[in-house]
């Protein structure tokens, strides 16, 4: 299949010099040179083109190379790539806040921008924690959930699943917050309401990804969960940060998992499918209460924070763009029919032997195993069969584009059907 002359010179260059994420270096497969994209499609160096049904992380909500966003990015390239936030402002980051704020729900008016969904939960974070501090008030730890996921910083890690977060290695450290169960019953709705009874005094927040956990095995949970957790919030004068950054933009099927579920957090996190997958942008965004705690005579009760990229023009001007798609194109219906194709078509995974759980909502749908599988292997075979799935854990999982042609999807499922039939 290979031939040396498929072999691009830079993947030797790039073997001997990168370092890749969350992968052994000695034992790992080399990765794939991909040398272009298009739509739902990832063209290999030597030709081969994979159906990719992961949208880069779950970035690609317009498939890859929309023409809209990239004619929006060159436009602005030609004009104002970048230029500093501190004392100036760009055009596309205050459309881009205006229109943010229009469309999420309730008070969510204030918008700070930054590079990563990592940062971004750290400010959400640092704005629970100084707005009390900016009312005379210590209180500096955050409730969290087991099979949470919130990046891979000092400070998000020690908001994650302790055991996927790795808690217990970085020990030294992570800062210690309050773990809870994810409050799915009575039971676990007791035992977290007594847990923010025992710590409410140092709690500033609750921290949850509202509807599914993702990073931390693409667990669903209903409405209801979040309802209690705002009201527990209310209770006990805490802010409840939603972090959107995976369900965000139509993945569950509604623009917001916080508009879908009906609960307005004081505080989201949003990046990944914010630019639309081409540029690393996000925004943590505040309602007016939050904010108001900011505003004073006093310049210490300023936000402290300001990345050197923050408010990036070029990616502001990809995010109006996607945004525009939004408006334009019925993602929320692509998204809809993704959901039934998914559910009719992972369907038959539930008869398999070794298979847990399949479960679909919007443009996510998940077969659960009851092990962990040889997931390099797996990984391969897909490979193999031209589609580009990525399992972790006992998860596999499908987080197409919302644009996926219903030819390309059935390609994903049906290859997913035939690996974990073959075993
Ligand atoms: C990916 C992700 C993050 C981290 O975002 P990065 O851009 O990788 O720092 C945080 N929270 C959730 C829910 C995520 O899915």
């Amino acid at each position: 299949m290979w031939s040396p002359s498929d072999t691009p010179d830079w993947l030797r260059t790039g073997l001997d010099h990168l370092w890749f994420p969350y992968t052994q270096m000695k034992t790992m497969t080399p990765p794939l040179p991909a040398v272009a994209t298009r739509g739902s499609e990832i063209v290999l160096a030597d030709g081969r083109r994979l159906v990719d049904g992961v949208a880069s992380w779950w970035t690609a909500a317009h498939g890859y190379n929309h023409p809209h966003i990239l004619t929006a990015m060159a436009e602005q390239m030609a004009r104002l790539p970048h230029v500093m936030f501190g004392g100036l402002m760009n055009e596309p980051a205050a459309r881009l806040a205006g229109r943010l704020a229009a469309k999420l729900p309730g008070d969510l008016n204030r918008c700070f921008f930054a590079e990563s969904g990592s940062v971004s939960v750290e400010v959400a974070m640092k704005m629970a924690v100084q707005y009390r501090l900016n009312r005379g008030e210590q209180r500096s730890k955050i409730l969290c959930f087991e099979g949470g996921y919130h990046g891979d910083t000092i400070a998000t890690m020690a908001v994650c699943d302790p055991e996927e977060g790795m808690h217990s290695r970085f020990a030294g450290l992570l800062p210690r917050h309050v773990v809870a169960p994810l409050p799915v019953d009575g039971e676990r709705r007791g035992h977290v309401a007594a847990l923010v009874e025992a710590h409410g005094h140092e709690l500033a927040a609750i921290l949850i990804e509202p509807l599914v956990q993702g990073a931390g095995g693409m667990r669903f949970h209903d409405a209801d969960l979040l309802r209690f957790l705002r009201d527990l919030a209310d209770a006990h004068g805490l802010m409840l940060i939603f972090d959107e950054i995976f369900v965000g933009f139509g993945r569950t099927g509604a623009l917001f998992a916080c508009e879908k579920a009906g609960v307005v957090p004081d505080i989201v996190t949003l990046s990944k499918a914010l630019t639309g997958g081409v540029a690393p942008l996000s925004a943590c965004v505040a309602t007016e209460r939050v904010f108001e705690g900011f505003w004073s005579d006093d310049p210490e009760h300023a936000l402290m924070h300001g990345p050197t990229y923050m408010a990036h023009a070029l990616g502001c001007a990809a995010a109006n763009a996607s945004l525009d798609l939004f408006e334009t194109e019925d993602r929320l219906a692509q998204a809809a029919a993704i959901e039934a194709q998914l559910a009719a078509e992972l369907a038959p995974a539930r008869d398999l032997p070794g298979v847990r759980d399949v479960r679909t909502l919007g443009a996510i749908g998940v077969v659960e195993l009851d092990t962990p599988p040889d997931t390099e292997r797996l990984r391969a075979r897909f490979i193999d069969r031209g589609v580009w799935v990525r399992p972790f854990g006992s998860i596999v999982y499908l987080t197409p584009a919302l644009t996926i042609a219903p030819d390309d999807l059935s390609r994903l499922t049906g290859a997913i059907i035939a690996e974990l039939r073959a075993g």
